[in-house]
């Protein structure tokens, strides 16, 4: 099999066409700029977006826009969320380094390389064969070793591994999905973008005694979850 074009990129940042320090500089004007600017404070959340080669999850021909402040495609119709988006889902999450993490919607698989580096361990659904796989080659290579891969149609979760202190939904439904929230461990929470377009909401819910606690945060643009709790095709 030949090498993915992004992970020859983890091997020789050059590749790019930019010098290393000029990628390490982009992503702290990202995190100074994009994120922390915009009120992200958790330190572990800083220093996990500083750390992870956003570059590497982006498509070679647009490489150079990897720390622009929006989404951009990863391939079949699929986006890695803005920067700044995927640091309020984390931070709003508040992950202890024992947690056990579920990830709906790997995708590139950059919102995973967060999530494990301030989690126990992840688990990471994704529905499309292709980009799972490129995802857990590029994980691999960047040393992520606590992440577990499904493919699978995550709008019913993963029963098998529950119960998950957080749940991450990065596509989004019509609305809060109740399997997901049983899987939910008491005291956990979960974040996922709810309604139809053009009105997704980011929302919190927050488990706590077996109540519901529901946080409407920002208003979103993902894209489609599409499963049995989620979107037909
Ligand atoms: N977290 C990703 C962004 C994901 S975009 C990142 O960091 O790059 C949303 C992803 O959810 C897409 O890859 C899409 O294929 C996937 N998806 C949509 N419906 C799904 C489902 N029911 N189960 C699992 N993945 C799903």
């Amino acid at each position: 099999m030949p090498i993915p074009s992004n992970i020859q990129t983890v091997l020789d940042p050059s590749i790019t066409g930019r010098p290393d320090d000029l990628l390490r500089q982009l992503r702290s004007r990202m995190v100074d700029e994009q994120i922390a600017a915009r009120g992200i404070q958790n330190p572990r959340v800083l220093e996990a977006f500083r750390s992870v080669p956003r570059e590497s999850f982006v498509p070679e021909g647009i490489r150079q826009s990897a720390y622009d402040d929006r989404a951009l495609p990863v391939g079949q119709g699929q986006t890695i969320s803005q920067p700044y988006i995927v640091a309020l889902m984390t931070e709003a999450l508040g992950i202890e380094p024992q947690h056990r993490v579920l990830e709906i919607g790997t995708g590139s698989g950059y919102q995973a390389a967060i999530l494990a580096l301030l989690a126990g361990t992840v688990y990471t659904i994704e529905r499309l064969p292709d980009l799972s796989r490129q995802a857990q080659v590029l994980l691999n290579a960047l040393g992520c070793t606590n992440i577990r891969f499904r493919v699978s149609d995550g709008s019913i979760g993963w029963p098998e591994e529950a119960p998950f202190d957080r749940i991450m939904v990065t596509a989004a439904a019509p609305e809060l999905i109740t399997d997901l929230v049983d899987q939910l461990a008491d005291g956990g929470c979960l974040v996922a973008p709810i309604g139809n377009e053009p009105d997704q909401r980011l929302t919190k819910i927050e488990k706590v005694k077996g109540r519901l606690i529901e946080r409407p945060m920002i208003g979103v643009r993902f894209v489609r979850l599409i499963g049995a709790r989620g979107y037909s095709e």
